[in-house]
């Protein structure tokens, strides 16, 4: 006898499922409400708050989102440093595209990867001493994930313990929450308790703690803090931080998933200092802006100590999406773009530049801008704290808005910005008046002169229009 195919012989019916031509015509309302279903709904409450759920993105191309009404919105938010080489960047295109017309493969567990083994002779090529060995994966997450694990797995159990700074982020996976210096974000989790904190870019802190606890075997810290809001460690922090780490066996950690890439003029910003970490980590751009690929790259001796021998080699090998054909080949397109186009030396140019304008605007609207900091196209605009000198009038209006927009101009500003100039800028994790400036890379004198033009339009309706036109255009407007 024969088993039917299925219960009481009714196949199930086909699930009602979106097609892709239908996924590209859905309208605004209709994503936010499948957004709120089956996303995140406590997330669409920020996005409304800025105006942002209003936007439905149909193509983009450069520095622009082109929207379905047709706004070519100047991104200047840049997806936290992912898109260093602009939407779409036709000779990265390009390669993908022929990648795929000629069937090349994607997945690659059984055999060695070409496409793998090039783009780590790559990273190994332009990472300066011995940063040979890479490792990767598909987010900044998850090669920090790798190089907190490179690391404790040569120090062992009796030094894992992890020195990271104030105002950290690292990832939100269980292990880089740790130290990430968030309670929200670490929340009620069990988090690695061998850890400890000091202020960022403070070396007597570091050199204090090294020689109270002989137990801290890693050092972790981003070279620059981006979450943190645009913070760099003064000169010659990273030389003295290196010399403290030879002295006490400790293994340092730069994290340059956002600052690295060539964002400030040169590939890694520890660089600046003239000094090799012992394992770094980059992501975000990494492929090419246009596939998720991390890296993490260990010095060559640290890596062998840690999975060199054929015993030890598959405890941090290479997972299922690792070194996955088109990203691989994206990343190496990707890679001599960056040198073909002088991309790090245009960071640099249009950064200097930012900044130099950015700080006449400072002289010019002193009662909201407070200080410019950064480097290259990584750039921190810190407004001043409105909370106590804004006139009671709007201190009452806005006492009844949401917290995030108490005390802070950010988000009023950041939401005209896109509303009446079409400009895109980021905001940051931990400081609430500053926002972030990241564009791509291939930004520019032109591009920057609009973002400068739209901020100073802006700047000069003054704080009390400023807040009222958000009130009318963004917080009230229907759509
Ligand atoms: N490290 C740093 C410095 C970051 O900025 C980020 C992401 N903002 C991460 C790690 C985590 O990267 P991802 O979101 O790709 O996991």
């Amino acid at each position: 006898m024969s088993m039917p195919a299925f219960k009481n012989d009714v196949a199930p019916a086909r699930p009602k499922l979106i097609s892709v031509e239908e996924a590209k015509q859905l309208d605004a309302g209709t994503v936010r409400d499948l957004f709120a279903a089956h996303i995140n709904p406590g997330q669409l409450h920020f996005l409304k708050l800025l105006g942002f759920d209003r936007i439905i993105v149909d193509r983009a191309e450069g520095m622009h989102y082109i929207t379905r009404d047709g706004r070519k919105i100047l991104d200047f938010f840049g997806g936290f440093c992912s898109v260093a080489f602009g939407h779409n960047h036709p000779r990265i295109v390009a390669a993908r595209q022929k990648f795929q017309d000629e069937q090349r493969h994607e997945i690659c567990m059984a055999f060695m990867s070409q496409y793998a083994a090039a783009l780590a002779k790559n990273l190994a090529e332009i990472a300066p001493g011995d940063l040979d060995m890479v490792f990767l994966g598909s987010t900044g997450s998850e090669a920090m994930e790798a190089a907190l694990k490179v690391a404790e797995q040569v120090q062992g159990p009796a030094r894992s313990k992890i020195l990271h700074a104030a105002n950290s982020f690292h990832g939100k996976t269980k292990g880089v929450l740790s130290v990430t210096d968030s309670t929200l974000y670490q929340s009620q989790f069990k988090l690695v308790e061998n850890r400890v904190k000091v202020p960022f870019g403070d070396i007597d802190a570091v050199r204090k703690a090294l020689e109270a606890d002989r137990s801290i075997g890693i050092v972790v810290m981003e070279t620059i803090q981006g979450g943190g809001g645009i913070v760099e460690a003064p000169l010659g922090f990273w030389r003295e931080l290196r010399a403290l780490c030879d002295r006490h066996d400790v293994l340092w950690i730069a994290d340059e998933v956002q600052c690295g890439l060539g964002r400030t003029g040169q590939f890694f910003a520890f660089e600046r200092d003239g000094v090799v970490p012992d394992v770094t980590a980059l992501a975000k751009a990494l492929g090419g802006s246009k596939a998720a690929v991390g890296a993490m790259i260990a010095r060559r001796d640290i890596y062998m100590k840690a999975y060199g021998k054929p015993k030890s080699a598959l405890i941090h090998a290479q997972a299922t999406f690792g070194g996955m054909g088109e990203a691989c080949i994206s990343a190496i397109e990707g890679l001599n773009v960056l040198y073909d186009e002088d991309l790090m030396g245009n960071a640099l140019r249009q950064g200097d530049y930012l900044i130099e304008r950015l700080n006449q605007l400072r002289a010019k609207h002193p009662t909201l801008l407070k200080e410019i900091r950064g480097r290259g196209l990584m750039i921190g605009v810190e407004f001043q704290d409105i909370s106590e000198t804004m006139p009671f009038g709007l201190k009452h209006m806005v006492a009844l808005l949401d917290d995030k927009l108490k005390g802070s101009l950010c988000g009023f500003v950041g939401a005209l910005l896109l509303k009446d100039y079409d400009v895109l800028v980021a905001f940051t994790e931990y400081n609430r008046n500053v926002i972030r400036l990241e564009p791509p890379l291939i930004a520019t004198r032109e591009d920057c002169d609009t973002f400068l033009n739209a901020l100073d339009d802006l700047l000069s309706r003054g704080i009390t229009r400023i807040v009222t036109d958000y009130l009318r255009k963004v917080a009230t407007a229907k759509g």
